[in-house]
């Protein structure tokens, strides 16, 4: 059976990976040169199973507020509101409730825990270096509110399994000695020690090449313009390059999903939250973190990639705007040089910024739609590197089960 994936970031990726081993015929389209280009290109590094939290939480919009006069604030809005912005920001609102919270986050957490499985597979049976790391995340607390608010995930994280550590400052700075310079200024951490990290395009570049040699094909340089349907059955797709027929396609397009479901009649509630990371050397081990720091206060991953730091954050809800502007970026120097001031040179920091496919309730859209031979594995938001592989296998059992496995939570019939 012929399966066509669109998009070759690390969601179709792995899809086409997983649908690969189970014996499809894949074929993935993708508009640039080689794989994670766009969104996966430069993210933060987590594989952060533990930290699988939608954004939509408890207490966000009346933070939302106060973040909109600071000057780091971790959440940025343009001031023209598009009516797409308006109508996802309300339904996002509706999603901080508590129960609402609870339930988006233990449906992150169950994909999450399926990636690690998946991901440590892959890291049993391939030689994959991606410069990966299986040190934790430390989530660093600056004042005593922070750590209350984190409460309400522990009882979710012992119910998922999930192992932590509350820590006092002391043990963060075991954990982490290169934060050295945060003595005083530290209330305390949340230890997620099974959490790993890596760089998100190495990955791909290498997972790229193995699912080249296990038979699939790959059209890059090629641009997705339209599917066509009959009845209840997409019949084809047409792209720059002309037009391909599959018996099955998948929509794995990040950011620009919504754009091509929507004259199919399938409103997928995607939103790009654009964020920025800085890519800078070590300069001095002893004052580098060793995995990746999340601080609260900003928002903000810091993550060590073998002789690399990625410093990655900020949410900012600007509609597809690529600009660098330099008081975005400001944030991100700030932080990295409050934490670690000794270990970076900001002189040679590379900037970069990406869209997060972002859904309302934090949770990815994989499943099928309307349309019988037509899938979706997007919306994967702050953590399409986290829940890449586990979507990957959900989406493959979901298409080789023809419609016996349904995920119906986690398909795009949730908003219906
Ligand atoms: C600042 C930042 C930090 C982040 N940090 C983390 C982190 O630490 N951990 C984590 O798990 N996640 C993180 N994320 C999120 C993660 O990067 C994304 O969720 C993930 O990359 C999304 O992958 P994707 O494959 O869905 O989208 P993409 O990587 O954007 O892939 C979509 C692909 O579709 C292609 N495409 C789009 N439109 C067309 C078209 N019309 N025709 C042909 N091709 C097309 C694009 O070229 C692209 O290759 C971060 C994101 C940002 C922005």
């Amino acid at each position: 059976m012929k399966v066509v994936i669109l998009g070759s970031g690390v969601v179709g990726l792995t899809s086409a990976w997983y649908l690969s081993q189970a014996g499809f015929e894949v074929t993935v389209i993708d508009r640039q040169a080689r794989s994670a280009e766009e969104t996966s290109f430069a993210n933060a590094g987590q594989i952060s199973y533990g930290y699988s939290s939608p954004w939509a939480a408890p207490g966000i919009p009346a933070k939302a507020i106060k973040w909109l006069f600071e000057e780091h604030a971790p959440l940025k809005i343009k001031p023209s509101l598009s009516p797409e912005l308006i109508q996802w920001a309300s339904q996002m609102l509706v999603n901080c409730q508590l129960e609402k919270y609870r339930v988006n986050k233990s449906r992150m957490l169950t994909i999450a825990n399926r990636s690690r499985e998946c991901l440590a597979e892959l890291n049993r049976n391939y030689d994959l270096n991606y410069q990966g790391r299986t040190k934790g995340t430390l989530q660093i607390f600056r004042n005593p509110a922070q750590l209350k608010a984190v409460e309400k995930d522990i009882a979710l994280l012992e119910e998922s399994g999930t192992k932590y550590q509350l820590m006092n400052p002391a043990q963060c700075l075991v954990q982490e000695p290169g934060l050295a310079n945060m003595q005083g200024n530290l209330v305390g951490g949340l230890y997620l020690p099974d959490d790993e990290t890596g760089d998100c395009q190495l990955f791909c570049q290498q997972l790229q090449q193995m699912a080249e040699q296990a038979g699939v094909t790959f059209l890059f340089n090629t641009t997705v313009d339209k599917l066509n349907s009959e009845n209840n059955q997409v019949v084809s797709v047409e792209t720059s390059q002309g037009t391909i027929h599959a018996d099955s396609y998948v929509i794995a397009l990040g950011s620009y999903s919504k754009h091509l479901l929507a004259p199919l009649g399938i409103d997928i509630p995607v939103y790009p939250v654009k964020g920025y990371s800085l890519t800078l050397p070590v300069i001095d081990q002893q004052h580098a973190p060793n995995s990746t720091i999340m601080d609260e206060t900003y928002k903000v991953a810091v993550t060590r990639f073998e002789q690399r730091i990625r410093v990655a954050g900020t949410a900012e809800l600007a509609g597809f705007d690529p600009a660098l502007p330099d008081k975005r970026l400001a944030t991100l120097n700030h932080v990295v040089s409050n934490l670690f001031p000794q270990g970076v040179d900001l002189a040679q920091a590379e900037y970069w910024t990406g869209f997060r496919p972002m859904t309302p309730d934090g949770t990815p859209i994989i499943g099928q739609t309307k349309f019988s031979n037509l899938y979706t594995n997007t919306g994967h938001g702050t953590l399409g590197w986290t829940m890449a592989c586990g979507s990957a296998d959900i989406l493959t059992r979901i298409i080789a089960s023809q419609g016996q496995q349904s995920f119906n939570e986690l398909s795009v019939e949730r908003y219906s």
